[in-house]
């Protein structure tokens, strides 16, 4: 077990298919103990089924700073210094994943840019005076930054500003012994995706891309995050590794 007696910040479950639980579940093979945060009650009940009854949760909510700071405050409080960070949030606007990206109003732009990039920079502002040295920093990224990919739209733009917040961010923490990667994953069926317009065709392109047509899963995506958070990634600065069972290649 690579994470034991690490404590570990995981942002973005909202039910068993998220990709921060696939996440979460990795960490905890190796040992580490789970902060989870989540974004409002709603969240917090599906949550509590899936978390142990001595981890801790705590609300926050990244489009507010007063949320983010009373957040780590309270983690702060609780465990003084922290191991690592997964982040895996996102958001736009139905109407921004879908049609005309010319169509794209400036209010939904920086809506999504908002919570899918910006967030990044304000969690890592809280986190930097907790994190010890040797910590990992991981966010959650798609094709879609790089390539059109129909319907994609608005959040392309927005992993495209999430994937260089990572690499600034990690060259400010190297300093520090804190390394900050992301991860580009293949199309996964989770809440936030069927927001994307004909979502079910953007898996399906996904799968069929796959050398062996079978998409990747949030335990495949959960072991390299728990990779990227130990030690054993520690000459993996800035990067983004693809996972997506080589949807890339094609
Ligand atoms: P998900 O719906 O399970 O998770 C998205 C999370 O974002 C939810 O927990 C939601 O509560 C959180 N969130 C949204 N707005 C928030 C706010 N204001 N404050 C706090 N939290 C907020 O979906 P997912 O697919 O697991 O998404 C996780 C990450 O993975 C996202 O960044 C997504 O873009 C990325 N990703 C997903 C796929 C995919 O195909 N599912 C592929 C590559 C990357």
């Amino acid at each position: 077990m690579f994470l034991k007696n690490k404590k570990v910040v995981v942002m973005g479950v909202a039910n068993k298919r998220s990709i921060a639980w696939g996440c979460a579940k990795a960490l905890k093979e190796q040992g580490a103990d789970i902060i989870y945060t989540y974004q409002n009650e709603r969240m917090k009940k599906q949550l509590l089924k899936l978390a142990e009854p001595t981890d801790l949760l705590v609300e926050c909510d990244v489009a507010s700073d007063e949320s983010i700071a009373q957040a780590f405050q309270t983690i702060q409080e609780k465990f003084d210094k922290i191991d690592g960070l997964v982040h895996a949030i996102a958001f736009a606007n139905k109407e921004e994943l879908d049609g005309n990206v010319s169509d794209i109003t400036r209010a939904g732009y920086l809506l999504a840019q908002d919570i899918s990039s910006y967030s990044l920079l304000a969690v890592a502002h809280y986190a930097k005076p907790m994190l010890n040295p040797g910590s990992g920093i991981v966010t959650m990224t798609y094709l879609g930054s790089e390539r059109a990919i129909p319907n994609y739209n608005m959040m392309g733009i927005a992993k495209a500003s999430l994937e260089t917040a990572v690499k600034y961010l990690a060259y400010e923490f190297a300093v520090d012994k804190i390394r900050v990667n992301g991860i580009s994953a293949g199309a996964i069926k989770t809440l936030a995706v069927t927001g994307v317009k004909d979502y079910d065709q953007l898996i399906k392109l996904s799968e069929d891309r796959t050398p062996d047509k079978a998409g990747v899963t949030i335990e495949e995506v959960g072991n390299t995050c728990a990779f990227l958070v130990s030690e054993l990634a520690a000459g993996i600065v800035g990067d983004i590794i693809y996972v997506d069972k080589g949807v890339h290649l094609t």
